[in-house]
């Protein structure tokens, strides 16, 4: 199968309302220009703040680039011009230099709050512990360039399905627990990116609005 064909398929396996982010990491822009010239698609995920910087200035600025790895504050203003969401917000001390730059590039910048939800140990992301205590801060009450606009989280890479399921439960969770108490009336705070090739049937059925696949469409890396 090539590349529009698998894309296609998973376009078609994933319902209207969820948001299919693309994850062209590691792969070369001759296919993402394949992909967006030949479906319109214009939703591309990169983890690595260069590689997406050297990508975005290559193709077209009709695409929407979406960061989706551990970003590091030293790399926070080459993405900050031009990036459409940052999902992976992983600390207080990250949050507060996007919207530094974002500050300076004249942005209101969406970004998601990472949460840790996985067993394993190696995966960034905050605790709902430290989300509260953020929240709280006066600090974070007075930064004016960034748009939260909800939460993301990566499973355990695992067969055992119900664990998998048990973790996107508990950060819908952690969605549903921030929205009653800060976001109550602001309808910007509506989106959980949840679910990768492997396991993004259950993170739709637990509520997933975005969803961020690579291999299946992009093949294996
Ligand atoms: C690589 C990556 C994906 C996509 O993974 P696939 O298993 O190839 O679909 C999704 N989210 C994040 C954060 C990633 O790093």
């Amino acid at each position: 199968m090539d590349l529009v064909q698998n894309y296609l398929k998973v376009r078609e396996s994933v319902p209207e309302n969820v948001k299919l982010v693309a994850v062209s990491k590691f792969k070369p822009e001759s296919l993402i220009s394949q992909l967006f010239e030949q479906t319109g698609h214009t939703e591309f995920g990169e983890n690595r703040a260069l590689e997406m910087t050297t990508k975005q200035s290559m193709l077209p600025s009709a695409l929407n680039w979406h960061f989706i790895g551990h970003l590091q504050t030293n790399k926070v203003k080459f993405i900050v011009p031009y990036v459409h969401l940052v999902h992976s917000v992983d600390s207080f001390k990250l949050l507060k230099e996007v919207n530094k730059e974002a500050e300076r590039c004249n942005r209101f910048l969406p970004v998601l709050l990472q949460f840790h939800i996985a067993s394993e140990e190696s995966k960034f992301g905050l605790s709902i512990a430290e989300a509260h205590e953020m929240f709280c801060c006066e600090e974070f009450k007075a930064l004016q360039s960034v748009s939260i606009c909800g939460v993301m989280g990566m499973a355990s890479f695992t067969d055992d399905n119900v664990l998998v399921r048990n973790e996107f439960i508990k950060l819908r969770n952690y969605f549903d627990e921030l929205k009653r108490t800060y976001y109550k009336s602001n309808n910007a705070f509506k989106e959980i990116s949840m679910g990768m090739s492997g396991d993004y049937r259950i993170a739709i059925d637990e509520g997933s609005t975005i969803v961020r696949i690579g291999s299946l469409i992009f093949g294996g890396r």
